[in-house]
Formats: structure tokens, C-alpha cells, sequence
């Protein structure tokens, strides 16, 4: 029996019910060619993409935040300012918390993923400025304009840019149109320079932590009936991309022991991927994009590009797993006459949890009375970026749908989201006792 928050308090999921509208206004902008089929797609900087980023600055706006910007990447960033220090002082008064997640989506997904850790703490500052009220700390929150690495081959450039992790070879990179990130910056009326992007670059002495609020992405809450987890670490990753040269030849004359094949040397490697990546338990590692450029139904293939991912809670473990595969995919290309490369698109660190951080989380969750169920995060997050830079913790929130996630069936529902945002409110309050 689900147990429903209307039943449990008998009220009304208002700010539940608020972060609910402000999603669904914001997923009426998708890109061309998306929107036309109802289809929610937002990727870097397109017309759809500054759209997303002026409706928050003004869903911000209207919240009460003191300064609201769009910086030099796309983010926008929402600041509500900490009250005056009191006479003598006060430990570590002044600084900011800093929260936030993504707004660009991956191609045809859902209205949730990175969104929802951009609402919740808006909620929160909302509710604090309609009451006036300003905490020992400020509240700086940050929707990051591109997380999931879909136009360009820069994924988190939006939260890499606040810790000085921009690529300057990045602004050269083409989309598929062959519009290069800086024309898209200029069109987008951004200055695309070095200079004003590394001028993002935040200073963490300023900044108490990091915390990210984010639909699961996993069947795990939705099939313990549990509405919110808590993040205990985020996985490592590693993306490729890679290319598999053979020599293209006829179909019917090229006997199968002359062949130079190169999409069959990437199935051998898929095999390999699916068999090693198990052997660990907790790795995974997949082949989501494989394509013969120009090919032929009666041509053997002389080319084949595809891409690699390659997770794992550990890093140690990860390198590990990323040795083999690449150690087998040089063997693969040796034995069947074939030449390989492979160009490294993202690496990100496993991000384990700050422990005073995920405590904070922790007393949240309880203070709900909601049961705490503590998992590791498979997706990769901004978190992780941050995470490099400050302490961090994650709050996840459960899904529908078998928590089915980068699919326009992912969801969620107004009591759980008010459930997310009473668990903020609840590590704010925490953080002014502790400041004061
Ligand atoms: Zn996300």
C-alpha cells in the first residue's frame, strides 16, 4: 500500500506542486525537429537551450534571489546573499552554499533529470524571501547549461567551468551542422573567449559545500517504495570515442579469411565490454553509438566508429576495466589486419560522499520520518565535478515508472518532490545552527 504524503500530513504538496509547474513550463521549449513531436530535447545553446535559461533567470527572479545572471558558459546563476554577520563575528558566516544541477537534456528525455536540483533549492530560497528571512550563510544556485555532452564532446562544461575545467581546444569542436561551440557562444550572444570563460572559475574558500538534489535514474527507491536515497558515492566514468579502420571490399568477391571487417573487430570488443564489465559485479560498460560510415549492404566494412563508456564505484577499478578493454580492443585490430584510434571524450573521478555533508542529508531525510536508504550513484552528476574542488553530497529522488530515466516516460510526483524540498529546507536550517 503506498502510503501518500496528502494521507500521512493531510495537506496540500504546495511547494511540490510549485517545482511540478515550473518543470512543465520549462519543458515546453525543445529543439527543432524534437518539438514537433511533443519530444522534450534542450542541447547546448540552441534557441530552445537560451530559451530554458531565460525562463529560470526569471522563475529566479521572481523566487526572491538577490543577483541572477547568465555567465559566460550558459549557467545561469541565482544568488541569495547571507544576512550581515552579527557584532564579533560569527564562524565561517558570509560563505555560500552552492547547489544546482543541469538543464540541457539528452535527445527525446525526461522533464526531471538535472532540472529538479535546479527547482528544489529554488523552492527553498523562495520561501525564505517571502519571509524575509536571510541565513549566516548565502544560497548560490546554479542551473548548469550543459551536462550531457550532446552537441558538443564536452560533457559537464557547465559545472567544469566553475572549477577551471574548460578545454579551450573545445571552442574549435564542430556540432553535426558544423557550427563550431564559439559561433554558437557568439549566436547565443556570449563573449567566447578563454578569458571570460576562465573567469567562472570559482574560489572554494568561499563556499561551504556542494549539494545536488536529483531524480534517481534507477529502479532501485521506486522498487523499495522509499521516495528519497542518499548518495553515497558517484560512480567513475570513462567515455571514448573510437574508430576501427579496415578496407572496404565487395561483399560477394572477398572471401571471409581476406576480409579486413572492422564493424565485426567492434562486435568482438561489445562481446568482451558485456563479459568484463560483469566480471567486476558493480562495473558497466557499454557501446552505445556503433555506425559504418557510408556503408553498404554489399560492401564489407571498411570503417566503423562507436563509443565507449566504462563505469565503476572505484577508480582503481575503473582504470582497471578501462585497461582491458582498450589492451583487447589493440588485439583485436592486430589479429584481424585492422588499424585503431581512440580519442578520450571524459573522464571523471568517483566522487565519494563528504561525510559531514551526507550526514546533514541523512538528518533530513529521518526528520521526515522518511526511511533512510543509503546507494551509490551509477549515473555520473555535476557533483562530480565539484567534488574536485569542495566537499559534496547527493540527495536522490525516486522515480516512476520503474524509475525508467533519458526517456520521455521518466517522472516523478508532486509529494515526492515536496518531500525533496522539506529535506533542503530541513539541511539549511541544520547549516544556520551550526554557523551560528
Ligand atoms: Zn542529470
Amino acid at each position: 500500500m503506498e502510503l501518500r504524503l496528502n494521507d500521512k500530513f493531510g495537506v496540500e504538496p504546495t511547494l511540490g506542486n510549485l517545482v511540478w509547474d515550473w518543470q512543465e513550463t520549462l519543458a515546453q521549449h525543445s529543439d527543432p525537429g524534437f518539438a514537433e513531436k511533443g519530444q522534450l530535447t534542450v542541447t547546448y545553446l540552441t534557441e530552445a537551450h537560451r530559451a530554458a535559461a531565460k525562463q529560470i533567470a526569471a522563475d529566479m527572479r521572481e523566487c526572491g534571489f538577490d543577483s541572477v545572471e547568465i555567465d559566460a558558459v550558459g549557467n545561469v546563476v541565482g544568488r541569495l546573499d547571507p544576512a550581515p554577520p552579527p557584532s564579533g563575528g560569527g564562524l565561517g558566516w558570509g560563505r555560500y552554499l552552492l547547489t544546482g544541477s543541469h538543464y540541457d537534456t539528452v535527445r527525446n528525455g525526461g522533464k526531471y533529470d538535472g532540472r529538479l536540483g535546479i527547482f528544489t533549492p529554488m523552492a527553498c530560497v523562495r520561501e525564505l524571501a517571502r519571509s524575509g528571512r536571510r541565513l549566516p550563510f548565502g544560497i548560490e544556485v546554479v542551473a548548469f547549461s550543459e551536462e550531457e555532452g550532446q552537441r558538443y564532446k564536452a560533457t559537464f562544461l557547465g559545472s567544469g567551468a566553475l572549477i577551471g575545467h574548460f578545454n579551450p581546444a573545445w571552442l574549435d569542436q564542430k556540432d553535426a551542422e558544423g557550427v563550431t561551440m564559439r559561433e554558437a557562444m557568439r549566436n547565443a550572444g556570449l563573449p567566447a573567449t578563454i578569458e571570460a570563460i576562465s573567469a567562472l572559475k570559482r574560489d572554494p574558500a568561499r563556499y561551504l559545500g556542494f549539494v545536488e538534489v536529483h531524480i534517481e535514474q534507477g529502479p532501485v527507491l521506486n522498487e523499495l517504495d522509499i521516495p528519497l536515497g542518499i548518495v553515497t558515492s558517484i560512480n567513475g566514468g570513462v567515455r571514448y570515442q573510437c574508430e576501427v579502420n579496415g578496407m572496404a571490399s565487395h561483399a560477394g568477391t572477398t572471401p571471409m579469411d581476406r576480409r579486413r571487417d572492422a564493424a565485426v573487430a567492434v562486435a568482438e570488443l561489445a562481446l568482451y565490454v558485456e563479459q568484463r564489465a560483469a566480471r567486476d559485479g558493480d562495473s558497466v560498460g557499454t557501446i552505445g553509438m556503433l555506425q559504418v560510415p557510408g556503408g553498404s549492404i554489399n560492401v564489407v566494412p571498411g570503417r566503423c566508429l562507436f563509443s565507449l563508456d566504462l563505469r565503476a564505484p572505484r577508480d582503481p577499478q575503473r582504470d582497471a576495466l578501462v585497461a582491458d578493454v582498450l589492451a583487447k580492443l589493440a588485439e583485436i585490430c592486430e589479429r584481424r589486419g585492422l588499424r585503431h584510434g581512440v580519442e578520450e571524450t571524459m573522464r571523471a573521478a568517483a566522487a565519494p560522499s563528504a561525510p559531514p555533508w551526507q550526514q546533514r542529508w541523512e538528518q533530513a531525510v529521518e526528520s521526515l520520518g522518511v526511511p533512510l536508504y543509503r546507494m551509490p550513484s551509477g549515473a555520473g552528476h555535476d557533483a562530480m565535478k565539484l567534488h574536485e574542488v569542495m566537499p559534496q553530497a547527493m540527495l536522490f529522488v525516486r522515480g516512476q515508472n520503474s524509475g525508467i530515466s533519458h526517456n520521455p516516460l521518466e517522472s516523478t510526483t508532486s509529494d515526492d518532490i515536496q518531500l525533496a524540498v522539506l529535506a533542503f529546507q530541513h539541511l539549511l536550517e541544520q547549516l544556520a545552527k551550526e554557523i551560528r
